[in-house]
């Protein structure tokens, strides 16, 4: 959508149609998922927002158009804690000097908080006082995954756009564009990404994920069995994957989901559908209120990790 990569345009499409209008807020919250990509969508409404043309926004050719694409615009400032882990209260200050400076050559200046996460509550104090009384050419956007660390009066100043995740067609169509060659899996990732289309990222050619997936797989009996005589299986494989205990277990829980599921005859709704196969024996093998018992243990156990209970521990726990 205008040269930008956005993957929720009929969203984008009325808030550039408000900057026609004359816009009705100065300042938003882009809420939503960080694999739904909401910096694209963000650099694109700054784009719209600083173009020399209001009727057309962004019209792409004038020098603040192109300047936004090449992110050059020296009106859409960018705002993130760099080296530090958070946006502290003396950044906000630097940033509210700089707010005071009218814009370079558009007629407004749009700041872009990449992660609102990073805002300490001092930050966020600051800010509010930077907006009583905001110039009128200044807009903010902060982009955030949830609105918990937001205090409750910056929410109520904001304009919340809220990112839902899109259609499994949308999914779909990202993941055959990035990776052709993913036809094989191409239904797992899609049904694995639940309508956040980056998550896909994360695993394709990630080897180490679906070497632990698939070990997760064969370690399923034995954890299904809960007897004494698999629990050393369970545990063996517990301290083999230490370090990455947490995902064997989120593994587990997808796949006796899905074993349930199953079992009830709702083989459309699995997301390990390239596992079917050996999903559907796991099925037949075991009890379905014990594939449930089994889940809820799963569950009490990634919380004991949460606790830091130790991983053997824990694994002992779970096996028995
Ligand atoms: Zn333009």
């Amino acid at each position: 959508m205008y040269g930008y990569d956005t993957f929720h345009e009929e969203l984008m499409q009325s808030l550039i149609n408000s900057v026609h209008d004359g816009l009705s807020s100065h300042a938003y919250i882009f809420e939503g998922a960080k694999g739904l990509d909401l910096m694209s969508s963000a650099r694109l409404f700054a784009a719209a927002l600083t173009c020399r043309d209001r009727a057309i926004a962004p019209c792409g050719a004038c020098p603040s158009c192109k300047e936004a694409k090449a992110d050059t615009n020296p009106d859409i400032v960018y705002v993130n804690s760099g080296e530090k882990k958070s946006i502290g209260a003396e950044q906000m200050r630097a940033l509210e000097e700089d707010v005071a400076v009218k814009p370079f050559a558009a007629a407004r200046k749009v700041y872009i908080i990449e992660d609102g996460a990073e805002l300490t509550e001092a930050a966020q104090n600051v800010f509010l006082k930077t907006f009583e009384e905001p110039p009128e050419y200044a807009v903010f956007i902060i982009i955030i995954e949830n609105l918990a660390p937001l205090l409750e009066t910056v929410l109520s100043r904001f304009t919340l756009i809220h990112f839902p995740r899109v259609s499994d067609a949308k999914v779909r169509e990202y993941i055959k564009s990035k990776y052709p060659k993913e036809t094989d899996k191409l239904d797992f990732l899609v049904r694995y990404c639940a309508g956040i289309p980056a998550e896909a990222d994360k695993i394709v050619g990630n080897e180490s994920f679906e070497e632990l997936r698939a070990s997760s797989l064969e370690t399923l009996g034995a954890l299904l069995s809960q007897s004494k005589a698999h629990a050393f299986t369970v545990s063996e494989f517990a301290e083999q994957n230490k370090d990455r205990f947490g995902e064997a277990l989120d593994f587990w829980l997808s796949f006796t989901r899905d074993i349930t599921l199953l079992q009830n005859g709702a083989e459309d709704k699995i997301i390990n559908i390239d596992k079917r196969f050996e999903l559907e024996k796991l099925a037949e093998r075991f009890e379905p209120k014990n594939v449930v018992k089994t889940s809820e243990k799963i569950i009490k156990t990634q919380k004991m990790l949460a606790r830091y209970v130790n991983t053997r521990a824990a694994a002992m726990w779970l096996a028995l």
